[in-house]
């Protein structure tokens, strides 16, 4: 379960830590070093994840926490706060402004993947490995196969990457701009009719077992997965 982590955080040592133990385990860690430097980051492009200090200058990580919520295209990011322990008291302030969870510092590496994951289950279930399936359409992330009925199907690693968004958040419609946000992380350097060519493929590679239908088009709103076909 590879994210793209943004760690939201002063302190040099504690950069280290946090870029070399995520490192470790597959994630690509972008550092940002207070709060405005964060909100320029997360104008371009969208993490899977915040990990977010508390103690800043300037905006404190509270503050950035409530902007993020605050915030149309923002507030699905998932944010994990990182307090120190005197602030432990605060947690439920913490929780209460938008946080999924809090982690004391000093903090065990272990401690932290293992919420990071839980986090990611719960808010991104696109980014977990478990095998998903829809009305006979199946993937599976680990093998990085997709099934109808029982059929394999070859999809290109982009029609992968949106099914897989899709399928994990069915019966829900999705503009061409979220899409980017989710399966490209990025709504500023790519066309928005660029979802239409891949939405156009995803269909033709799940065409053979009648599956196609799945992906509806929803005039003037955008894309969703459903079951119940019109
Ligand atoms: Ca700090």
């Amino acid at each position: 379960m590879a994210a793209t982590i943004l760690v939201v955080e002063d302190e040099p040592g504690i950069q280290e830590v946090l870029k070399f133990n995520l490192g470790q385990h597959g994630h690509d860690v972008i550092v940002a070093a207070d709060a405005e430097d964060a909100l320029g980051l997360l104008r371009g492009a969208l993490p899977d994840l915040i990990l977010l200090d508390w103690m800043l200058p300037g905006m404190s990580g509270i503050d950035l926490a409530r902007r993020i919520r605050a915030d149309q295209r923002l507030r699905s990011v998932p944010i994990i706060m990182l307090t120190a322990r005197t602030e432990e008291r605060d947690k439920v302030l913490g929780l209460d402004t938008g946080a999924d969870d809090y982690i004391t510092k000093p903090f065990s590496p272990r401690e932290l993947m293992a919420r990071i994951k839980a986090v990611l289950r719960r808010r991104a279930p696109q980014m977990t490995e478990d095998p998903v399936e829809v009305a006979g359409l199946k993937l599976d992330p680990v093998s990085h196969r997709v099934y109808g009925d029982g059929m394999p199907l070859d999809l290109g690693p982009t029609e992968f990457r949106l099914l897989h968004f899709l399928i994990t958040h069915p019966e829900r419609v999705y503009s061409r701009s979220q899409l980017l946000d989710h399966v490209w992380g990025d709504h500023v350097f790519v066309e928005e009719r660029t979802v239409d060519v891949h939405i156009r493929r995803l269909r033709g590679a799940l065409e053979g077992t009648g599956h196609d239908k799945l992906i509806q088009t929803v005039r003037g709103a955008g894309y969703r997965l459903s079951e119940t076909v019109v």
